[in-house]
């Protein structure tokens, strides 16, 4: 069994070889970061706000309080494939969890064209999620979004502006 160093020296040769031979493998790995992300964005949006662990126990239907198996946890495809639905109890699982995974893989994506798959991904991904996360909240939970975080966003355009001037102007093309 390889250490995690062997692995993570392997993965830095594997990646960028990978990324030049075929031009879809960054744009498939931001959508693999975005989903699983988004998929734990879900879980801490249902947990933080009840005083629930983040890590114990495993992901679990709120309603039958049944452990999730791996076919409930893909995101984005359990969801789509079982209809919105617990597949033990039957219990509907909203809408609002899907579009957040989804709207995770469109920031991932929307990063990843902003930084060109430069370092700034992560930051530009990192903030967009976090930003997006607290607007979703409050918008969702109590109609109202804070002057800081409209302040922050403004500062996250300013810089993808500064960043990318072209792509700042021409995102309503895309
Ligand atoms: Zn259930």
């Amino acid at each position: 069994m390889p250490d995690s160093q062997t692995i993570l020296a392997a993965l830095k040769c594997i990646v960028p070889h990978m990324a030049e031979v075929h031009p879809w493998f960054m744009p498939l790995m931001a959508v693999v970061v975005g989903a699983v992300f988004g998929s734990y964005l879900t879980c801490a949006l249902y947990r933080v706000p009840r005083g629930l662990s983040l890590w114990h126990p495993p992901s679990y239907c709120p309603s039958c309080k049944n452990t999730l198996k791996i076919p409930d946890l893909v995101p984005v495809l359990s969801w789509l494939f079982f209809r919105g639905k617990c597949r033990q109890c039957g219990v509907k699982i909203p809408f609002k969890y899907l579009s957040i995974e989804l709207l995770s893989i469109g920031a991932a994506l929307f990063s990843l064209a902003v930084s060109h798959g430069g370092g700034s991904f992560v930051f530009a991904y990192g903030a967009m999620v976090s930003f997006g996360a607290v607007v979703f909240l409050l918008a969702v939970h109590h109609q109202y979004a804070p002057k800081s975080v409209a302040f922050g966003l403004l500062c996250l355009g300013l810089y993808v502006a500064f960043q990318q001037p072209l792509f700042a102007c021409s995102a309503g093309f895309y």
